[in-house]
């Protein structure tokens, strides 16, 4: 062991640790500035603009094919020539910088393209920006996917600044062999070295592993006396099924009147509350078109979807939409929040477009869709739920208010409660949504769609993906926002549900309303063979599971 006091004073040389700090200053910066502009890449590569795209790519495609040491001398050699005069601390900075540019990008674009698009499409219909989106949504859910490829780039990087001795920065493997060059004592020398990166290294998977915590939806919002080695491995703590259910009311809404069980639904009265100033001041309007549906035409490629869609909804109506699969019912509620484009007509909600400015020369789209949106105040509730999945029930109701209306945290804290409360889920308010049930997750979507104030509000088969036991808590709040007033276009296969609340049914069938009327119009007395043939083959299931009960 005579060797370890020689060993422990290159561990602690200053000539070696200077060169450490080097590695670390030309790692950190390089890979603040890489992680940065490979966001960027990123962007320019999933952007639309084949411009940006291509540009992006041939960037990619250069750097990654080439090695990093010619680069370095590259840029060493040819920034000069440019008149930019840099030291070789600099150079190799700019050099590592470009580098991680190209590998980061990729890495980011694959955690980008690993949140699902539908996190996309939720966050527009509250009427958030891109930005926005990207920002607050799918950036901290990309993010655990990120970060280990961005960690590992960096490790590398560390152990790689050793090259940048090529264009003299004296770094630490170059001082380390300067030492041995005049000593030849190569194990110890080196020793020592290789115990530096190795510290540094360490610290740096230590930080992944601190900030993969942090990142962690569900760890970070352990209360610390839950943080049990059950929850820990499980995500429940004992004593609490994973998926408990607040109540589970079965929908029977040939017997049930209009009235909501309490009993199930907590505070669902206050249900009544949401639009009660709505329907007042509807009163004058009531008769009025509230929604306008003119002529709407819709491709997608070649195939036309939508040929000529033409409807009207007064306010504080209820209208079903039912039809076959792919008849085009979920892309005209897309049209009428302008969650998409429309190829021709025009769609008004409360005497506005939505995202289009009249012209002389008919309509064009505004270039602030995000805010058209906003402004529009129409809630969407999806087949698929579509939660921001990082945030706790509460966080997704708060989200819209506080980031696109502007409301403050405790304003909508308070009122997001309240929704909460309305849709029966207050003891919930924590949970992330994985951990509810498709009823539960399809609730808290409802009172988030609410918590935009919406003066309409959409839903695209808001119970075809809940099990049939969970059907009746969904049906049983939409229900209730009808008792209070609020005007809705519910898309549905749900006929007995249709029967009950709706005021006006629209049977849609390849593009086109076949037939509409009152329930008992369209639903009993259909005029038309393909509404009886589709009414006979949605109706069969539940008549079905009904000489099952018997
Ligand atoms: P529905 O909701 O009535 O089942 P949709 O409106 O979802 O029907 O779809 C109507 C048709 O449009 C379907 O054939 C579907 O494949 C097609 N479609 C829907 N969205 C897109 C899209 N983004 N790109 C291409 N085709 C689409
Ligand atoms: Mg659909």
């Amino acid at each position: 062991m005579d060797w370890l006091p020689e060993f422990w004073s290159y561990v602690t040389a200053p000539f070696l640790l200077e060169g450490a700090l080097l590695a670390v200053q030309i790692t950190t910066l390089a890979t603040g500035i890489g992680v940065a502009a490979g966001l960027a890449l990123a962007l320019m590569r999933m952007s639309s603009l084949k411009i940006l795209n291509r540009t992006a790519w041939t960037y990619i495609w250069f750097i990654r094919g080439t090695p990093l040491l010619l680069q370095l001398v590259f840029v060493f050699d040819a920034l000069p020539l440019i008149g930019i005069k840099l030291d070789p601390f600099a150079t190799a900075v700019i050099a590592f910088a470009l580098n991680e540019a190209a590998f980061s990008a990729e890495i980011i674009r694959a955690g980008i393209q690993s949140v699902s698009r539908t996190q996309w499409h939720a966050a527009a219909s509250l009427g958030m920006s891109s930005y926005l989106t990207l920002r607050r949504i799918i950036l901290p859910q990309a993010l655990r996917a990120i970060l280990p490829g961005l960690i590992n780039d960096a490790i590398g990087m560390l152990k790689l600044t050793s090259i940048a001795s090529v264009i003299f920065v004296n770094e630490l493997t170059f001082r380390s062999q300067q030492i041995v060059g005049q000593n030849f004592k190569f194990f110890t020398v080196f020793g020592a070295a290789a115990v530096m990166y190795l510290a540094l290294t360490s610290v740096i998977s230590w930080f992944q592993h601190w900030i993969e915590q942090r990142l962690d939806p569900e760890i970070e919002r352990q209360p610390k006396s839950d943080f049990s080695l059950m929850t820990r491995l499980f995500g429940f703590s004992r004593g609490e099924t994973p998926h408990e259910q607040v109540g589970n009311p079965k929908y029977s809404p040939i017997t049930t009147t209009h009235a909501l069980s309490a009993k199930n639904i907590d505070a669902t009265h206050t249900i009544a509350n949401i639009s009660a100033s709505k329907t007042n001041d509807a009163s004058d309007t009531l008769k009025a078109d509230f929604v306008i549906c003119k002529n709407v035409h819709k491709n997608y490629g070649k195939r036309e979807i939508l040929k000529g869609i033409d409807l009207t909804i007064a306010k504080g109506q209820v209208v079903a939409i039912i039809g076959p699969s792919g008849s085009g019912k979920s892309t005209l509620l897309r049209m009428i929040n302008h969650l998409e484009p429309m190829d021709q007509g025009e769609i008004t909600v409360n005497g506005s477009l939505v995202g289009y400015a009249r012209t002389s020369d008919g309509l064009k789209p505004k270039s602030d869709l995000a805010k058209a949106r906003a402004d529009a105040h129409i809630g969407f509730v999806f087949q698929n739920f579509n939660l921001f999945a990082h945030l706790s029930a509460l966080e997704n109701i708060m989200e819209a208010p506080v980031q696109v209306l502007k409301q403050s945290q405790e304003q909508a804290k308070i009122s997001a409660k309240n929704l909460l409360a309305r849709v029966g889920l207050t003891r919930h308010a924590d949970h992330l949504p994985h951990r509810l049930s498709g009823g539960q997750q399809q609730r808290v979507a409802i009172a988030r769609a609410l918590a935009i104030d919406p003066q309409l509000m959409l839903f695209d088969e808001p119970t075809s993906a809940l099990d049939p036991e969970l059907v009746g808590e969904v049906l049983q709040v939409i229900r209730g926002l009808a008792d209070a007033g609020m005007t809705m276009i519910v898309v549905t296969h749900e006929i007995r549900f249709a029967r009950e609340v709706a005021d006006k049914v629209i049977f849609i069938d390849g593009g086109i309303v076949i037939e509409q009327g009152s329930p008992a119009d369209v639903l009993d007395r259909p005029k038309h063979e393909r509404t009886r043939r589709f009414l006979r083959m949605v109706e069969a299931p539940s008549s079905y599971g009904e000489s099952l009960e018997a």
